[in-house]
């Protein structure tokens, strides 16, 4: 990437009236500061309070560097990315959060790692300013998403980030309703890097993630990354079946030589047959998991794989030169109706 290449910072807003003005302000001080071209897309996520508004005097104001992406209604700050990322043009897309927590002076040092060669960029808050309940449940997401993906990143939480032109595209095409997005990205990403940030208190309002809406990420997270769960339903459903299975059989025997009398005149034989059941129950719901495992997998279709670039081949006798960095993806293996005409637009 050089110092040309465009950077756009794609902000998710919902009710965050008392922090827009100053967020604006510091963020375009810190873009004029890069000397690369740049755009602010603020996305209003249906907000109840003044920010749509706000979000316009903005645009207004600073003419071709804030742009409005106006939500109809409240989808959730993935979702709000996303629609930001659709809008985008930059070379560089860098997310943050509106609330000020993510200091947009730290932008510069995660340019330089992508300048550096980084698909994506993200960011470990030092010194987190947040409640314990919601720090608690941060904890375990990350160790899950850790787990789970392969990928180390010590903080997926924390959304001031940056990815190359290629990874939003990438997210872009993928169908799926429920992402988390700093996961997604990294499912496309060859080389990551992270650098510290400072995480300040929230400037004002209050966070918009309540406990229950903390259980809501933590599912959307585990089904966006994997579809272990229902591979661990159909492995505990042939265990808990066999085991059904063995125990009535030996309920069975011991009635045939302890007779009538110990198996309480057909208690334990009842309990024998619902064993069976039981068991043939979990069997079948194991099976049924696999099966939904595959048709989520396939419903989403998320891009097979993903080329950068093609070198050798020969069009009208001469071999092409290798392009340059690529603005759009060229080939990517999914289905590509969805999106093809935003990367176009691009
Ligand atoms: N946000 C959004 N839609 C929502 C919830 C949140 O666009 O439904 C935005 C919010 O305005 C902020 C960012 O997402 O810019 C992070 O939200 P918040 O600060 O409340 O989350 P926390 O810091 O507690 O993780
Ligand atoms: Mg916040």
């Amino acid at each position: 990437m050089s110092m040309d290449s465009r950077v756009s910072l794609v902000i998710p807003v919902y009710n965050e009236e008392a922090n827009l003005e100053e967020l604006v302000a510091r963020c375009v001080a810190t873009c004029e500061r890069l000397g690369r071209p740049y755009e602010i897309v603020l996305v209003d996520d249906g907000s109840r309070d003044s920010s749509e508004q706000k979000i316009v005097a903005a645009a207004a104001k600073h003419r071709g560097r804030v742009v409005g992406v106006l939500l109809n209604r409240n989808y959730g700050q993935h979702s709000a990315i996303m629609a930001g990322f659709a809008e985008a043009t930059g070379d560089i897309i860098v997310t943050l959060d509106a609330d000020l927590q993510n200091p947009p002076e730290e932008i510069p040092r995660l340019l330089e790692k992508i300048d550096a060669g980084c698909d994506v960029v993200g960011s470990v808050r030092v010194n987190r300013r947040d409640s314990l309940l919601r720090t608690m449940p941060s904890l375990l997401i990350n160790k899950m998403v850790r787990q789970v993906t392969g990928v180390t990143m010590r903080d997926y939480g924390c959304m001031l980030r940056a990815y190359k032109r290629e990874i939003v595209f990438a997210m872009l095409q993928c169908n799926e309703r429920s992402t988390f997005i700093p996961v997604l990205a990294n499912t496309f990403a060859r080389t990551t890097g992270e650098v510290e940030v400072q995480h300040a208190e929230r400037s004002a309002g209050t966070s918009k993630y309540s406990p229950w809406r903390l259980v809501n990420l933590l599912f959307d997270l585990t089904t966006c990354t994997t579809t272990f769960p229902l591979r661990v339903l159909s492995v505990v459903g042939v265990l808990i079946s066999m085991a059904g299975f063995a125990f009535a059989a030996l309920l069975f025997a011991l009635r045939l030589y302890y007779g009538p009398k110990w198996a309480v005149e057909g208690t334990f034989t009842l309990f024998a047959i619902l064993f069976i059941f039981v068991g043939a129950q979990f069997i079948g719901m194991g099976l049924l998991g696999e099966y939904i495992g595959r048709i989520y997998v396939d419903v989403r279709a998320r891009p097979r794989y993903f080329v950068a670039k093609v070198v050798g081949r020969m069009r009208g006798g001469e071999v092409t030169e290798p392009a340059a960095p690529i603005s759009a993806p060229a080939v990517t293996g999914g289905r590509r109706e969805a999106l093809a005409t935003t990367a176009a637009g691009g």
